[in-house]
Order: C-alpha cells, then sequence, then structure tokens
C-alpha cells in the first residue's frame, strides 16, 4: 500500500519518488514500437524478454508494434536481492526459439553497468542471428563499465535505484504501473 509515496515493507518505510506515470510510459513504449516497426518493416524479427524484470514492457511492447514478430525470453540472475551489482552472471533460463538468421533484438528492463547484455549478446551470438540489436525501458548510461549501444532506449536516466512497472526490489514493486526512485526513509 502506497500512501503519499511511502510504503512500508517488513518494517522498513521507503519512500517512491515518482520517474514516469503511466502515461509518459505508454507514450515512449508506442514511439519506440513505432521505430522498431519502421526499421524491421519486410524482416524476420525474434524479441528476446529478459526476465523477469521486462516482462510487462515487453507486454506492452509487442502490441504497439505493427509487424509480425515472434518471441522468446531469458533469465539471467544478476543483482539477488542487493541493489548493488554483483557483477556475477548467470543464465538460468535458456532460449528455446530457432534464431540462426534471424534479426534478434533483445528487450530488458535497464541497462546499467552493461554487464548483463555483455553476456546475453555473447550466448546469443553462438546461435548464430542474422542480427542482434538492444531495446531497453531505462538506460543508466553514465554507469557503463562495458561499451554497449542501446539502439532503442524509452529513456535514460543518470542513476538511482528504481522500481515498477515490472522490475522489482527483492520481488517487491513489479505490479506498480509506474516507475518510481525507490528511496529508504531513516
Ligand atoms: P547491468 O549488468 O547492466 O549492470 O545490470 C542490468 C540489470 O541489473 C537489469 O536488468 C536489472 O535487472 C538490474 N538493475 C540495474 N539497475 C537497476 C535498478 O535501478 N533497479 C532494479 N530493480 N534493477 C536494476
Amino acid at each position: 500500500m502506497i500512501v503519499h509515496g511511502l510504503r512500508l515493507e517488513k518494517n522498513i518505510m521507503t519512500e517512491l519518488i515518482p520517474v514516469l506515470n503511466e502515461n509518459e510510459i505508454k507514450k515512449l513504449v508506442a514511439d519506440i514500437a513505432k521505430n522498431i516497426s519502421d526499421d524491421y518493416k519486410d524482416s524476420e524479427i525474434v524479441l528476446i524478454g529478459v526476465l523477469k524484470g521486462a516482462f510487462v514492457f515487453m507486454a506492452d511492447l509487442i502490441r504497439k508494434i505493427t509487424i509480425p514478430v515472434k518471441i522468446d525470453f531469458v533469465a539471467l540472475s544478476s543483482y539477488g536481492s542487493s541493489t548493488i551489482s554483483s557483477g556475477k552472471i548467470k543464465l538460468t533460463r535458456e532460449i528455446e526459439i530457432d534464431l540462426k538468421n534471424k534479426n534478434v533484438l533483445i528487450v530488458e528492463d535497464i541497462v546499467d553497468t552493461g554487464l548483463t547484455l555483455k553476456y546475453l549478446i555473447n550466448y546469443l551470438k553462438s546461435f548464430e542471428p542474422k542480427s542482434v540489436r538492444i531495446c531497453a525501458l531505462l538506460d543508466k548510461y553514465e554507469r557503463r563499465e562495458t561499451e554497449i549501444n542501446v539502439d532503442y532506449a524509452c529513456h535514460r536516466i543518470k542513476k538511482g535505484f528504481v522500481v515498477g512497472y515490472g522490475i522489482d526490489y527483492a520481488e517487491n514493486y513489479r505490479e506498480l504501473p509506474a516507475i518510481y526512485h525507490l528511496r529508504n526513509v531513516d
């Protein structure tokens, strides 16, 4: 339950500071979907969603894309329940769809250090796709530790830990329809 942006979770009071509201997200997703539809017109495209954080974004995105798409999901673990990246990445769900000679578009919630995507791109390239591009809901461009080019970014933020619209903190907040910065209140 959120009251004036405050939420009580296991006796820790957290403050949710709005980053993007529902309407803003809707417009950003529609705009990106149009760019993707234009760029991939007349070519086959497979969207690979990164679980769990990108599932809401992926669901909204494919319903705004106006060309036929195929989809699959991978799951990667990188953060655990901490807000600080461990830098250790593990694939916990493999793709099932054939990627050979296909145009692959990775759909990610947040690109932060870029280490997760670097790992994922290498994994996907082993299936010999025609191309691999990246679509991210949020691009934390100042925190990059490896060179990753985000081809389609809905929104760019400098820093801060965000939740909502599918994005969690320790499995909480995914159900929120908007995106917030999460801050612990002492
Ligand atoms: P990277 O490998 O680019 O540092 O981290 C990417 C992953 O870290 C994202 O897919 C996401 O799961 C997680 N992550 C990065 N920043 C945030 C954040 O602000 N909030 C949450 N909940 N997860 C984040």
